[in-house]
């Protein structure tokens, strides 16, 4: 049988769901130039493929415009390769689409450029679980969970690495058939393109070995979640790291302290954003290493913002290691759109000139709401529907986003709450687990 050689073209929506369309490998000069149909009602299309109320109906064309520098490749077994490009959404005339997240992210980085001269580098941490029952009980960091998925292991990291991706690390995580899964960081909007290919290809590389893998947030409440933490650290034009400083409060230079505090302040608005799911609040609970408050940690792994240990002896490598990590964020979330908000949140820090509170070195489930009020920490919103409230209740993190937005997104979210509420939480966490 001959087969044509086909790229999927695809986004990555407010869903967090890959959808876009397949064209012949060899019209790919057309397509760049010219992209592909896509329908503005699709940004309503739930992850349990329910379409949530849209302003847009039936009407109007958009165009779905590959980016060549994003291909990744891969190929199983004698399969033929399979072929992703990530593009932007754009308007008939070419302009971003207010509702294409890849387009919100560089907004978002055209800002920080704005604002502080420098470039966002970026490393997302995924967790994800096997959905077989797990074949050996008690493998939490366990070398005998890692080496029955030895052989998945090595080839996710083959594939990443063929896609272009550079892959640091893979272990058998905490949970029941939980693994994770590091790569390095990347520039800009790549760091973000980067996690959609890794998320893709993991599930691929699974689904080659027989296995379902599932990155969603939580999939039993009486165990740990699957959370995505998100490295960032600063250059400048000329590419020198600009992230630390020896004598900033926990080694932060003044621009890692302002976009700090920046985004600790917008945390509780921004949540709906980067964890975006029902369950996702399952996740966000004390006493789970994810993360429960706007708490800013110094190699804390119960902080929401925690600023990351170093391994590096010299002074440069220091610099260039030295990161900070969101870590209220699931794979729920598009990466574009959670980066976005992350971004935005830290740019409105270092516009506003603020400086991050002090680490927090306890447990802070055991504060009273006043303490915890007088000592300026926040429970995070506790659902998303608390969440979704939070975010449409600030006028300044809304107004980082297009006017339509808002309300566009609630919409959608409100229809994803509506596809569950007959539920019971185990059933909840099934449905999640069925899509992520
Ligand atoms: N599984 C935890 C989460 O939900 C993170 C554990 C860790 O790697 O620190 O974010
Ligand atoms: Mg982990």
């Amino acid at each position: 049988m001959t087969q044509t050689p086909l790229i999927f073209a695809a986004l990555c929506d407010i869903a967090g769901k890959v959808r876009g369309k397949a064209f012949p490998a060899d019209q790919l000069d057309k397509r760049l130039q010219r992209g592909l149909g896509w329908t503005p009602t699709n940004v309503q299309i739930t992850c349990f493929d329910v379409i949530a109320e849209s302003p847009f109906g039936a009407l109007g064309d958009l165009l779905l415009i590959p980016d060549v520098d994003t291909l990744a490749e891969t190929q199983f077994g004698d399969g033929a390769p399979t072929r992703l490009m990530l593009g932007d959404v754009t308007t008939l005339e070419g302009a971003p689409w207010d509702l294409c997240m890849r387009s919100a992210l560089k907004g978002a980085l055209a800002r920080l450029h704005k604002a502080a001269g420098v470039h966002l580098i970026a490393a997302f941490e995924h967790e994800f679980q096997l959905k077989s029952p797990p074949a050996l009980d008690h493998q939490a960091y366990g070398r005998g969970g890692f080496e029955l998925q030895r052989d998945l292991c090595e080839t996710l990291i083959a594939v990443l690495h063929g896609a272009g991706l550079e892959p640091d690390s893979i272990m058998k995580e905490y949970g029941p058939n939980q693994y994770e899964v590091v790569v390095g960081p990347a520039q800009g909007v790549r760091s973000a393109d980067q996690a959609v290919i890794l998320r893709e290809f993991t599930r691929d590389t699974a689904r080659s070995f027989g296995e379902e893998a599932t990155f969603s947030p939580i999939r039993d409440t009486r165990s740990v979640g699957n959370g995505v933490h998100i490295h960032m650290s600063f250059v400048g034009d000329s590419g020198a790291p600009v992230t630390y400083n020896a004598d900033g409060p926990c080694g932060m230079s003044a621009i890692t302290d302002a976009f700090a505090a920046g985004v600790l302040k917008y945390m509780p608005s921004i949540v709906a954003l980067t964890a975006p799911s029902v369950i996702s609040y399952e996740r966000l609970t004390p006493h789970r290493w994810s993360a429960a408050y706007n708490n800013l940690g110094f190699r804390d792994r119960e902080a929401s913002l925690r600023v990351c240990p170093v391994t590096a002896k010299d002074p440069a490598s220091i610099a260039r290691q030295f990161n900070i990590e969101y870590r209220a964020a699931d794979a729920a979330a598009s990466p574009y759109l959670a980066l976005a908000a992350i971004v935005h949140a830290g740019c409105q820090g270092i516009e506003d000139g603020l400086t991050a509170p002090a680490p927090t070195e306890e447990d802070l489930s055991l504060l009273s709401p006043a303490d915890l009020h007088a000592r300026g920490f926040v429970r995070l919103p506790e659902t998303l529907e608390a969440a979704l409230d939070t975010f449409e209740a600030d006028p300044v993190a809304k107004g980082w986003f297009p006017d339509s937005f808002a309300a566009v997104y609630r919409a959608h979210k409100n229809a994803e709450i509506a596809h569950l509420a007959e539920m019971d939480t185990p059933a909840r966490c099934a449905a999640y687990e069925a899509t992520y």
